[in-house]
């Protein structure tokens, strides 16, 4: 399948050409019909004489409508650049062959129409001229037929010649991600919501669950038309038209993007790399704010050059783009940037979901570079080393693969050491030496901040090192078994930690311990214990986290022996009577009210007990 684009200076006589060579007059706005003038885009398509069925996107040629012809633009394989024999090159002639250049449109066929309104000598200059303008652009050598809409002469050679042309163009490859840039969305009465656009990277079939991104609201293809037809399953560079079930008109728009469900993320940063066209007035300068124009997308963005100060007419250089509102965007998607009114330049997304970059970060341009040209395991490791982790899924769709064709190079690599694995997520080693060493850092200064407690919150420890949530478990775990570490309970220690009271807390320790002792059952209130026998609280959780004592409550400590004999005690109680209450325990152990509840709520905690109304009974 094979998409054709019209391209040209307003009134040149695209869509009467458009017309002429396939029959049908393009879907047209009313508004249109009365101007006379292409607004919008159009569409039609053409069945060449060897079988093929090419689509053809007729686009606006007036310059305030070049956002039109923007959106139909991307994903065409060749270009038919109209140009009317009576008036020759004209400005948006000019700047239509500057947007193909920029979305790297190299092949088209030129249409010198209108002859039959020019005598042939005339015919010569303007064929000499046109000629003469393409060969400095990137159509240069495109081959040129003389034709007439009016008369329909050399209609079959241009047809003839679109036909060469597009045999030896390559189908679009199969990704396995299909992408529907949507150009167009209406209301088909008794359909509903039908979306319109040059499918990429993938097949789409009937039935399939579809997403929109940005917004990811999800809907199933009902249906499926190629040129009015019927189809089950589209091809990848073929013009779809998708019925949407699940989604109205309202909640679809231009610029939008229709894909399979969960892998594409929009995004407002873009890192890109970008040429000024040489025909510019003025240089590019860093925080300029212009539109970006890329697939059927349309926003503002904010240009930050990473290298200098300003780009000159005809030079390139990287720059990050930061956008007004998001968009989808998969890395080698091209993009041009305007003014109002005019085209400044345009370029290649290289890194799709860009962090901030300081500018003149050193290693950046050459991570953008080798990101841009490398082999894909030297990309994935220059796009490691700048972004950090990233899951599987992430990394090769920031470097425009699917998983499928990537897993077996991650794989390898990971084997090799060049790369280290946690869960889903992938690390450039030097990431996962950073993190272990950030890990051993935080946890070696909390210990010394708060020597009796028994290790670091989880939560606080990730904050610290700055490790992804779903990373996370997964590098404590490979810390662990290495043996850098201990986690449990939520808390962790470095594998060497020992919490330890001071030789005054020691003694004062020993004194508490004894004094429960003495009465096990009812030990004296925590907080009326003797000064040489007084703990604070930090000191009573290191002591219960050594084990030496079982905390019950504020006020209520039990040595663990204690303890023990109550647990066995109750739980033996219970095996034998199914339940008790408080005040049996409390005869149990000839103690009081306090505590016995102090013990019961431990026991709860502990899912050895479990309360029913006013009695306990076994969890
Ligand atoms: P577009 O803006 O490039 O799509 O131009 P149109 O197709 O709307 O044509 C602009 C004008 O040129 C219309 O008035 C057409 O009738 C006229 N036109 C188009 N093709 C020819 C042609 O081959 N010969 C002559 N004499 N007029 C043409």
């Amino acid at each position: 399948m094979h998409v054709v684009g019209t391209a040209g200076h307003v009134d040149h006589g695209k869509s009467t050409l458009v017309r002429a060579l396939t029959g049908i007059d393009p879907d047209r706005l009313r508004e249109e019909k009365e101007r006379g003038m292409t607004i919008d885009l159009g569409f039609a398509w053409l069945k060449l004489p060897g079988g093929e069925e090419v689509s053809i996107v007729d686009v606006p040629g007036h310059e305030r409508f070049i956002k039109n012809m923007l959106a139909g633009v991307g994903g065409i394989d060749l270009a038919l650049l109209v140009v009317a024999a009576d008036e020759g090159v004209m400005p948006q002639t000019v700047e239509h062959v500057e947007i193909l250049d920029l979305l790297r449109v190299h092949r088209a066929v030129v249409a010198i129409t209108k002859i039959d309104a020019v005598e042939p000598d005339w015919l010569e200059l303007v064929h000499a001229d046109v000629e003469e303008y393409l060969a400095k652009t990137g159509l240069a050598g495109a081959p040129i037929v003389h034709v007439s809409a009016l008369t329909g002469n050399g209609l079959p050679e241009l047809v003839a010649q679109l036909e060469a042309s597009l045999a030896d163009t390559p189908p679009r490859p199969n990704l396995g991600r299909p992408r529907v840039p949507v150009d167009r969305v209406f209301t088909v009465a008794g359909f509903g919501t039908v979306v319109t656009g040059t499918l990429m990277g993938g097949e789409l079939a009937v039935g399939q669950e579809v997403e929109v991104v940005p917004g990811g609201l999800r809907a199933r293809a009902r249906g499926l038309q190629t040129h009015k037809t019927k189809v089950q399953r589209a091809l990848p560079g073929s013009r779809v038209a998708v019925n949407l079930v699940g989604l109205s008109t309202g909640e679809v728009r231009r610029g939008q993007v229709l894909t399979t469900p969960g892998w594409l993320k929009p995004t407002t940063a873009l890192d890109v790399n970008l040429a000024v066209l040489a025909g510019a007035p003025h240089p590019l300068l860093h925080g300029a704010i212009l539109t970006l124009h890329t697939g059927s997308a349309e926003v503002e963005a904010r240009v930050l050059l990473l290298q200098g100060n300003a780009l000159a007419p005809g030079e390139s250089g990287w720059a990050q783009l930061r956008l007004m509102e998001p968009v989808a965007v998969v890395k080698g998607d091209l993009f041009v940037l305007r003014t109002p009114n005019r085209t400044v330049g345009g370029g290649e997304v290289v890194d799709p979901v860009a962090r901030r970059h300081r500018r003149r970060e050193v290693g950046l341009i050459e991570g953008l570079e080798v990101l841009r040209k490398g082999e894909p395991d030297e990309a994935a490791l220059a796009l490691l080393e700048a972004r950090g982790p990233l899951e599987a899924s992430a990394l090769a769709e920031r470097l425009g693969q699917p998983l499928a064709a990537l897993r077996p190079t991650f794989e390898a690599m990971v084997a090799d050491g060049r790369l280290v694995k946690m869960g889903d997520f992938l690390l450039a080693p030097s990431a996962a030496a950073g993190f272990a060493s950030a890990a051993q850092r935080a946890l070696a200064d909390y210990h010394a901040a708060y020597p009796l407690r028994a290790g670091m919150p989880r939560e606080e420890l990730r904050s610290r090192i700055g490790a992804p949530p779903r990373l996370f478990p997964h590098l404590l775990s490979r810390l662990a078994s290495e043996g850098a570490l201990v986690d449990r309970d939520g808390l962790v220690r470095a594998a060497d930690h020992q919490v330890r009271l001071s030789e005054d807390g020691e003694a004062r320790a020993a004194r508490l311990i004894a004094l429960l002792a003495a009465q096990p059952y009812t030990p004296p209130a925590l907080g009326e214990m003797p000064p040489e026998a007084r703990l604070d609280a930090e000191e009573l959780r290191a002591l219960a986290d050594q084990g030496r004592i079982v905390l019950a409550g504020d006020d209520v400590a039990f040595t663990p022996e204690a303890y023990a004999e109550m647990r066995d005690r109750v739980v033996e109680r219970l095996k034998e009577r199914g339940s008790v209450t408080v005040a049996d325990v409390r005869d149990l152990f000839g103690s009081s009210r306090k505590y016995v509840l102090a013990l019961l709520e431990c026991l709860d905690q502990q899912h050895i007990t479990r309360r029913v109304g006013d009695d306990r009974v076994l969890h």
